[in-house]
């Protein structure tokens, strides 16, 4: 069943239980109101008929013939004339003329309803001294009133609750129209058309945050799959150049390489830096597949400063023509994944050797201030234009000056950000075109 029609059934059915209520509530209260206003009424009718008996002005009890249809006395400003029976010692002594030929039940006691001549009635019945008298009272005109106002109040609280079932359904079905909207939207999207949107429109309530919210989440998705795509074929176009070099240096050995032993040793050194080179994409990428997963990186304790000597001693013995140097380090306890750390501070120090003039510097630094660890590696090489800045940190993203001599694939930043980020740090890049380049990675310091 439809959640509108749903909803609708729920408080149509509340709205009919809070009716019944309501009218029986107002039904008994006015029906006790009416009932105790005749009580009242017969009670006072027998007093003043007992006080005429027995009264010494009115013979001191023997006095039984007074005029029961004075309407002072058995007639109430409103009310209908009372049925009044007296009886004395030797049996019905007197009857008001309202009685006609009919005669009360020798009743005595407190008010009670009966049926007396076939019509609804209140009984009452007082003893004194020598007799007593029974008064009774109609309640036709009471009853018919309180069932007239019952009537009416059906007829007019059925009406009133079809009337909120019709608005209510019809309300609550625009108020789900945004709903509506938002299934047929998502029905719409896949991963081949992620460009659809939900119409923002209305208020702004729970359901435009909804549609916002749907939106925002589609925005990110065909971002994550436009990067993908990216991604895809950045690999692919990347892989094609050292595949390209294994496919013809194999068909030259096929050809010559049999006979000619310099074209075998040329092509297996041509085939062997190919395949180094897909080794490095492919470590990379697995790399930063695995520093993205929800796993994160292990947590252990080791020394920044330490992680870093090693990799300057590796750097100082590889970079050719470029003077690394570093400064004194102090000591810098961290918590992380040493493996990762490595090939993070690698991918600074790889590049300040990589992009920097032939005799040029490379300088690392180790400081500590506060809660962090900041290492730095500077280089002396062409620097960075400031547009550029804001991108070398995407995967795959890199300078012309860089793809077109193939120093790399883009990814050595893109890894080291992810890998420090991993660890709750950051990175930090500073460039002057012409002059250098400052990359320093901050990681939070342990705390012992
Ligand atoms: P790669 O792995 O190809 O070196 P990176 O992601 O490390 O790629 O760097 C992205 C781009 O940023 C490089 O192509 C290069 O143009 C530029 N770059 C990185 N480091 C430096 C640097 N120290 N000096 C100048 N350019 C740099």
């Amino acid at each position: 069943m439809k959640i509108a029609w749903r909803l609708t059934l729920w408080y149509t059915a509340a709205l009919v239980l809070v009716l019944a209520a309501v009218l029986a509530a107002v039904f008994f209260g006015m029906q006790h109101l009416l009932v105790s206003q005749a009580e009242r009424e017969v009670r006072d009718a027998a007093s003043r008929i007992e006080a005429l008996i027995t009264s010494p002005e009115g013979g001191g009890g023997n006095h039984w013939h007074i005029d029961l249809d004075d309407p002072e006395l058995t007639q109430v400003a409103g009310s209908p004339i009372l049925w009044v029976q007296i009886t004395g010692p030797q049996g019905v002594v007197q009857r008001s003329h309202s009685l006609g030929q009919a005669m009360l039940p020798a009743y005595s006691g407190p008010p009670v309803e009966r049926e007396l001549f076939g019509e609804q009635a209140l009984l009452y019945g007082r003893q004194f001294a020598g007799g007593s008298v029974q008064i009774a009272r109609p309640l036709t005109q009471e009853y018919r009133f309180l069932f007239n106002l019952l009537r009416l109040s059906l007829l007019l609280g059925s009406v009133g609750v079809v009337l909120a079932a019709l608005g209510g359904l019809t309300l609550t079905h625009l108020a789900l129209q945004p709903v509506e909207n938002l299934t047929r939207t998502m029905l719409s999207v896949g991963p081949e058309d992620l460009t659809q949107r939900v119409k923002l429109s209305g208020p702004h309530d729970e359901l435009w945050n909804l549609a916002q919210a749907f939106n925002r989440m589609l925005d990110q998705l065909e971002r994550g799959f436009q990067r993908q795509r990216e991604f895809m074929a950045a690999v692919s176009h990347d892989l094609r150049t050292p595949l390209a070099v294994v496919k013809s240096y194999a068909g030259l050995i096929s050809r010559w390489g049999k006979d000619n032993p310099q074209v075998v040793a040329e092509a297996i050194e041509a085939i062997n830096r190919a395949t180094g080179l897909m080794e490095r994409l492919a470590n990379d990428l697995l790399l930063l597949m695995r520093v993205q997963s929800p796993a994160g990186v292990r947590q252990e304790d080791l020394f920044l400063d330490e992680l870093a000597e090693e990799i300057v001693a590796d750097a100082v013995v590889l970079a050719e023509g470029v003077t690394v140097t570093k400064s004194d380090f102090p000591p810098a306890p961290i918590r992380g994944d040493k493996d990762y750390l490595r090939r993070a501070i690698w991918a600074l120090v790889d590049n300040a050797i990589k992009y920097n003039h032939p005799g040029g510097k490379v300088i690392v630094s180790l400081t500590t201030t506060g809660q962090e660890a900041r290492l730095a590696v500077e280089d002396t090489g062409p620097g960075i234009p400031p547009a550029e800045i804001g991108h070398i940190f995407e995967c795959f993203y890199r300078l012309d000056t860089a793809r077109e001599q193939g120093k790399g694939f883009g990814i050595g930043l893109c890894l080291a950000k992810n890998i420090v980020e991993a660890h709750g740090g950051r990175i930090e890049a500073q460039s002057k075109p012409g002059q250098g380049s400052r990359f320093t990675i901050v990681l939070p310091l342990r705390s012992s």
